[in-house]
């Protein structure tokens, strides 16, 4: 086992990490910028380094600075977190060459799956099911004309190095197709300096369900089930939940049984998640992202599975604490993501807490990392803590979850809190029934 691990994250996950580390017994260093020193994690860790100023790229992702922070303090191993240096497949090499253990799994690993033209084809030889399209990127008109026929209207054309949303276009019929391929072409180069991009067929009301899965570094594969986190918008998840209401006990199954030998096929070591579209009862892969997840905490609340303490077993080369059999769903979990920003129209708003007051009672979770008097540094996500909600089925989980969104004060700034009340009292909500597109129709009836 590791004897200190070095955090190299902020906010709400690097607490969550620190808080793992402490119940099994590791030293934990951390880092920051000049705008973190006041951070929670920053007081609780063991050790803290100072890596550099406010800005990411001179932090959070400043590579030297973390690696000479592991040699200061004698860390053996780093947990990226989420986001950052996180799914940097260099940072994973670069600390391999300095005997440091990446807690995540290889670079090259990494390397694949950040490539989605690569990712979609190393998941079809796996035999997970992709989305109709393209095999791979599409070099002209002529091409992309052929191909959309073949799969059919509306097609999307995505960029190979995207994330976050970007340089994607909907072509609804062959005269929209050249310029969204264009568009997207011009949107790739420009965000991610390649303008590959790779074109599929696009799935209408689909729901996005993810599986969370993990090798155990001996070449075995386990899953831990799903998450639904259809609830988006801009592409980024609000509400998650597990297990999605769309699916049933088989579905569950066989997906996370195609994942989980996927996982062990692929000898991938670690946390991952593969993420679906689903529609119609069938699942179609988009994504696998090669770390641990915002929503990971729905999947330990009905798991009962501390899921970082497993990546750090699985880093150490200890293996999973548990088998596929071992792990039992058990009720109904969801997590609101509250951030900073105005409940409307999403705009970020730092500033200083005045009062914070979180939930409490059986089957409440509150991960966050802020207090009464914190000033939120306007530099960073917005993201201020989730509220995780248990309960033994659907319908006690939403009667709760609406109990302790009552309870919740966060005063001095706007968060998103007042359309998670508005959310808990939807029917539809109520109900389970809502795909992708639902939260982006229901804000602009609102406004
Ligand atoms: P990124 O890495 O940029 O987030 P993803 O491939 O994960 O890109 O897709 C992000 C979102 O875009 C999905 O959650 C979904 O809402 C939408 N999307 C992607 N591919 C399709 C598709 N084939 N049909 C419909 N919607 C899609």
């Amino acid at each position: 086992m590791f004897q200190k691990i070095l955090i190299a994250n902020r906010g709400e996950i690097a607490l969550r990490v620190l808080r793992a580390c402490k119940e099994l017994g590791i030293q934990t260093v951390v880092v920051h910028s000049t705008a973190d020193a006041d951070a929670m994690h920053v007081r609780l860790a063991d050790e803290s380094v100072c890596i550099g100023p406010p800005p990411s790229r001179d932090s959070y992702l400043n590579i030297h600075q973390i690696v000479a922070a592991c040699e200061i303090t004698g860390a053996d191993a780093v947990h990226p977190g989420y986001g950052f240096l996180s799914e940097n497949a260099k940072f994973a090499d670069i600390l391999a060459a300095h005997n440091i253990t990446f807690i995540g799994p290889s670079g090259d690993h990494i390397r694949i799956m950040g490539d989605k033209i690569e990712a979609k084809r190393t998941a079809k030889r796996l035999g997970i099911p992709v989305v109709p399209g393209s095999d791979g990127a599409v070099s002209d008109e002529k091409e992309a004309k052929r191909i959309a026929a073949e799969i059919g209207y509306p097609v999307i054309i995505k960029a190979s190095a995207g994330g976050g949303g970007r340089g994607m276009k909907v072509a609804l019929t062959e005269a929209d197709l050249e310029i969204a391929l264009q568009t997207a072409r011009t949107e790739a180069g420009a965000a991610f300096g390649d303008d590959a991009v790779y074109i599929e067929k696009y799935l209408q009301k689909p729901r996005h369900i993810e599986v969370q899965v993990f090798g155990d570094g001996f070449g075995r594969g386990v899953h831990f089930g799903e998450r639904d986190c259809s609830l988006q918008r801009r592409h980024q998840k609000v509400w998650e939940e597990a297990n999605s209401p769309a699916l049933n006990a088989e579905e569950r199954s066989r997906i996370g049984g195609i994942c989980a030998k996927a996982i062990a096929d692929l000898g991938y070591s670690g946390a991952g998640t593969i993420e679906f579209l689903y529609e119609n009862g069938e699942f179609y892969f988009i994504e696998m992202n090669t770390r641990l997840q915002v929503e990971h905490p729905v999947t330990e609340a009905i798991t009962g599975i501390d899921l970082v303490h497993e990546q750090i077993r699985v880093a150490s080369g200890g293996g999973l604490s548990v088998k596929q059999e071992d792990i039992k769903f058990n009720g109904h979990a969801i997590e609101c993501r509250i951030n900073a920003e105005d409940p409307r129209t999403f705009t970020p708003s730092p500033g200083t807490i005045t009062h914070f007051h979180t939930p409490g009672g059986l089957g409440i979770r509150v991960d966050s990392g802020v207090y009464s008097g914190y000033k939120i540094p306007p530099y960073y996500d917005s993201l201020i803590g989730k509220l995780i909600v248990h309960g033994r089925n659907r319908v006690e989980c939403m009667m709760r979850l609406r109990r302790a969104l009552d309870e919740f004060v966060v005063d001095g700034i706007k968060t998103t809190l007042p359309l998670f009340r508005d959310l808990v009292g939807n029917a539809d909500i109520a109900n389970g029934d809502y795909d992708i597109h639902w939260l982006e129709k229901y804000l602009a009836k609102e406004e």
